[in-house]
């Protein structure tokens, strides 16, 4: 290789091989595009080309990296590539991209200026930028159109993962896959005429092809504007010129980079990022888990084990009678053959799984486990007669965990007669199916118990989120005094359907009484009676469910509950508009109007204060996390990252003076936090009161 014109060191280099420039990105962070990156890349391109002897620029990586795009936190903002994308088009000898890793956003975008694309193997092609609300603005949304025509440019937009380099190869965003890309890409050389992508039309493609990829992307966008505008700009791109494209591209990456929902999407990724360090955890070792076991193979047994078994873990499932062992078994076969038949899970996988999955009612079979999780019935006696047989003959090491939803895991950790051995795992049902974990901590639970916990957690592929023992944890805690609220709405005005469409409106996949009648109201009545004694006569209570019950409309499966059903569409009920009007007339309320807007703040502040409680009482460490539960269990809109970044973003003084209104209308439980007072006080939010409790790490 000639010295001539060699530069060395530093994140881009470039030298000569016989005719051909190369220049060899080495860029920091996994490839991050990082302003000196593209000072430097601007250079070795300027002085390649002005070198007489070289035939052809070669636009490489390292091994294993190429350009993943700008740093999503860089805080002076994104690397502006326009004038390297321009550089690399006006160049009059081709330049070729020698991808040697991810191209991935700002980086595909400089290989799709590029003359021709060679990839390695383990060489990646996305646009992952947009599922975090930040369009493209360096043509990619006009390039790629005129490379592989618009249905697959579309697809590609939409796509939640990069594509591997076989299937940019198939698409035809790649022009080879070659295991020595540099080599070939200077082999080549001089040969590879010029090709502008911004000089070629877009090709004629098929119109119900193309609007089913608009339809399949806007459904998966799941309202990410980042996306549904760079696809509705795709779609147009063959009714303009490319200049008029990329000026539609610019706008929209200028509307919408800083918009409240680039941000909200972005705090999730980092809130995932935090959730993933638990405070303290970081030199505790796990202990070993190679045999889990299950105890019932109900909902969400067969779920959990499911999840296990996806995971190649061996698990033992134990029930209370042969039959129920039968039952529990079919249930698994059922999820099983329901991911195969969605092409979920292969053939030959499913197959291990059975393998190692053994449903008994005999009980020695627990013996050698290393986990053993609780699913059975929600009754504190059950689970007692569960965890002292557990005691007997589970060996010594083992962790210990209950499903429980509302049951005191302290009170089950005492019972168990091995307080340090035990955990919560708060699966979220479909067990299989969502990825949110609450792991709930005990009084007594050892480290490595936690542990074990979070990484197994990890391990199945779930969310694990941290929660102390309180009635509810973090989730099913907040999300009881959202129902409240909104019932406390209901008697005082609002009608369920009502209710239901303005939660929808701030982007909820369901409003709180569709939900209800989809989970059935027997299961909220059931508790209600079971704590009718401990409650404060104080909190205001709605009796309206109450009397849906009694009148046996249970929901869905009762074919009735909050709204009739039609041909299984929920419809307005004259029979709960009497109820309702009835109950207010006996309690002397008169209606008023809630706009949706009012109904949507009161939920919201609501929300927020109960989880400054949350906060406040150590039950959840990090607001962050709080909003993960909601997020990922209970279809709070990701776009506005959960209860608690929302309200920082409304301003907490506001969610105050909403707060108090509603302990007006709520009574006893519905207080303002005095974290949430104080905050308000200071003018602060609940994230500069995380990062100062030095959550974030
Ligand atoms: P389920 O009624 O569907 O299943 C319970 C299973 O446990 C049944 O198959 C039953 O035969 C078995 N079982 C009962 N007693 C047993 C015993 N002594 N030994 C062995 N097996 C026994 O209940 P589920 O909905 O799966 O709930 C299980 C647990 O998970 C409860 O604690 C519940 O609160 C919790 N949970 C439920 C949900 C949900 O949405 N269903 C969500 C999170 C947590």
């Amino acid at each position: 290789m000639s010295k001539l014109n060699a530069h060395e060191g530093g994140p881009v280099t470039w030298s000569v091989d016989g005719d051909a420039g190369i220049i060899r990105i080495d860029a920091a962070n996994g490839g991050a595009l990082s302003p000196d990156v593209a000072c430097l890349l601007a250079k070795g391109l300027r002085e390649l080309d002005g070198e007489s002897t070289i035939g052809s620029i070669i636009v490489a990586g390292v091994p294993g990296r190429f350009l993943t795009g700008n740093d999503i936190d860089a805080s002076d903002g994104d690397v502006d590539a326009a004038a390297i994308v321009a550089q690399i088009e006006t160049i009059t000898k081709p330049v070729i991209a020698a991808i040697t890793g991810p191209a991935i956003d700002v980086g595909l975008e400089i290989a799709l200026a590029c003359d021709l694309r060679i990839a390695t193997p383990s060489a990646t092609a996305g646009l992952p930028g947009l599922t975090l609300g930040v369009p493209p603005r360096h043509g990619a949304t006009q390039r790629l159109p005129r490379l592989v025509g618009i249905a697959k440019a579309i697809d590609l937009i939409a796509a939640p993962k990069p594509l591997s380099a076989e299937a940019a190869l198939a698409v035809g965003i790649f022009d080879r896959i070659e295991p020595d890309a540099v080599q070939v890409a200077v082999s080549l050389g001089g040969t590879v005429l010029k090709d502008r992508l911004s000089n070629r039309s877009v090709p004629a493609g098929d119109a119900s092809g193309e609007k089913h990829s608009v339809d399949a992307a806007v459904k998966r966008a799941k309202g990410i504007g980042a996306i549904e505008r760079s696809v509705s700009l795709i779609a147009d791109t063959a009714s303009m010129t490319f200049e008029e494209g990329l000026s539609r591209e610019q706008a929209n990456y200028k509307d919408l980079r800083y918009a409240p929902e680039a941000k909200a999407l972005r705090y999730l990724k980092h809130a995932e990022a935090w959730a993933r360090t638990e405070p303290g955890m970081q030199r505790v070792d796990p202990r070993k888990v190679e045999r889990t076991a299950v105890v019932g193979a109900g909902t969400m047994g067969s779920g959990i084990a499911y999840s296990l078994l996806a995971a190649g873990l061996p698990v033992v499932v134990l029930e209370q009678s042969a039959d129920a062992a039968i039952a529990g078994r079919n249930r698994i076969t059922e999820i099983l053959l329901a991911q195969q038949k969605s092409g979920r899970l292969s053939d030959t996988k499913s197959a291990e799984m059975v393998q190692h999955l053994t449903v008994t009612e005999n009980w020695d079979a627990v013996r050698d486990a290393d986990l053993v999780i609780e699913a059975a019935f929600e009754d504190i006696g059950v689970k007692a007669a569960i965890f002292d047989k557990l005691d007997k003959l589970v060996k010594q090491g083992a962790v210990l965990a209950t499903n429980t939803s509302y049951l005191d895991v302290d009170e089950i950790a005492q019972m168990s007669g091995r307080p340090a051995d035990m955990v919560g795992l708060h699966f979220f049902s479909p067990a299989h199916v969502m990825r949110l974990l609450e792991v709930v901590q005990g009084d007594k639970t050892a480290p490595d118990v936690l542990a074990t916990a979070l990484s197994l957690g990890c391990r199945i592929g779930k969310l694990p989120i941290v929660a102390r023992v309180c009635d509810g944890f973090i989730g099913n805690r907040i999300f009881a005094i959202y129902r409240r609220h909104a019932e406390y709405l209901l008697e005082d005005g609002a009608s369920p359907a009502e209710i239901d469409s303005a939660l929808r409106a701030y982007g909820f996949a369901m409003g709180p009484f569709a939900v209800s009648d989809m989970s059935g109201l027997d299961i909220a009545f059931a508790m209600r009676k079971r704590r009718a004694a401990a409650r404060d006569p104080n909190e205001r209570y709605v009796g309206i469910p109450d009397i849906l019950c009694k009148d046996g409309r249970l929901g869905r499966k009762t074919g009735a509950g909050w709204y009739d059903y039609v041909d299984g569409k929920p419809v307005a009920s004259e029979m709960v508009e009497r109820v309702i009007s009835a109950e207010r007339q006996r309690l002397n309320v008169t209606p008023q109007a809630f706009s949706p807007e009012q109904i949507q703040r009161r939920i919201l502040a609501v929300m927020a204060n109960e989880g400054a409680k949350v906060l406040e009482e150590g039950i959840s460490a990090r607001a962050s996390d709080i909003d993960l539960v909601f997020v990922h269990g209970y279809g709070f809109p990701r776009l506005k990252g959960g209860p608690m970044f929302a309200a920082d973003h409304i301003g907490l003084p506001r969610i105050l003076a909403e707060v108090k209104e509603a302990a007006r209308v709520g009574g006893v439980g519905s207080e303002p936090s005095a974290l949430l007072v104080q905050l308000a006080r200071q003018g602060s939010t609940f994230a500069a009161w995380q990062r100062e409790s030095n959550h974030e790490r």
